[in-house]
């Protein structure tokens, strides 16, 4: 079976108040040992999160490099990640692939980079509100995905989750239906069933993201397909984060 993931994608919010405030929610709260939670702080704060909150919950980069080290100035690397006990990176965000221009390829290539050096990956892909208007949804998303799969063996999927975030449900608070949400789902795991492999498919994680909220997620995590959520706005929210921690059992 596949363990829900809840992850929380604080983006670039948050001040060293906020850090004291969540992790205190986090190491107090309660939420069934079927769930895991991933949260993702700024780079300046992830030293201090991993420092202060419990063990059981993981704590990811939003961003890294494909180098360990190096002239790259303003790079986070993955050696520097592992050094901190960071173990997970959210890589392909759609913020990265439109604001900073990250392509398919150099978004593959990070992933890569990090699998090797030894990080757990939340790989996001989605489409625009003119891509799916336009009928383009699954393609744009394989398109993503397989410029990810290229990158990567089969063994490597393991320390992979994928996050579907359709562009136009991102800070929108115009939520994917349940059903649009798993029809996506579907369509990726048929698609790594047909390309990777059969065992791929069905251990892979494929999480929602796009105004996921303690409203919202009770219906969604219905879905057969829907195997956790990545959370933006709401992960900022300390109450409204355990929730949505708590709409599954
Ligand atoms: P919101 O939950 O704020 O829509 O953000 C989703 C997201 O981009 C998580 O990575």
């Amino acid at each position: 079976a596949r363990k829900f993931l809840v992850g929380g994608n604080w983006k670039m919010n948050g001040s060293k108040q906020l850090v004291d405030t969540l992790v205190k929610a986090l190491n107090e709260g309660k939420w069934s040992p079927n769930v895991e939670c991933v949260i993702a702080p700024p780079a300046p704060y992830l030293a201090a999160v991993r420092a202060a909150v419990r063990k059981e919950v993981g704590v990811a980069a939003q961003n890294c490099w494909t180098e360990g080290k190096g002239a790259f100035t303003g790079e986070i690397s993955t050696e520097m990640l592992k050094d901190l006990n960071i173990d997970w990176v959210i890589l392909g965000h759609s913020e990265r692939r439109s604001i900073y221009k990250e392509s398919d390829e150099l978004v593959g290539k990070k992933v890569a980079a990090a699998v090797k050096a030894d990080l757990k990956v939340i790989a996001c892909c989605g489409e625009s509100e003119g891509e799916r208007d336009a009928g383009k949804t699954t393609e744009v998303v394989f398109r993503q995905i397989k410029a990810i799969a290229d990158q990567l063996s089969a063994a490597d999927w393991a320390n992979i989750v994928i996050a579907y975030e359709p562009v136009w449900a991102i800070g929108t608070g115009k939520v994917a239906t349940p059903q649009q949400a798993q029809e996506a789902h579907k369509e990726i795991r048929g698609w790594l069933a047909k390309n990777v492999s059969k065992d791929v498919a069905d251990a892979t994680r494929i999480l929602y993201g796009g105004s996921v909220s303690a409203k919202s997620a009770p219906d969604l995590q219905k879905e057969e397909d829907i195997d956790g959520f990545l959370v933006g706005g709401a992960s900022l929210k300390d109450k409204e984060f355990l929730e949505i921690l708590n709409c599954r059992q």
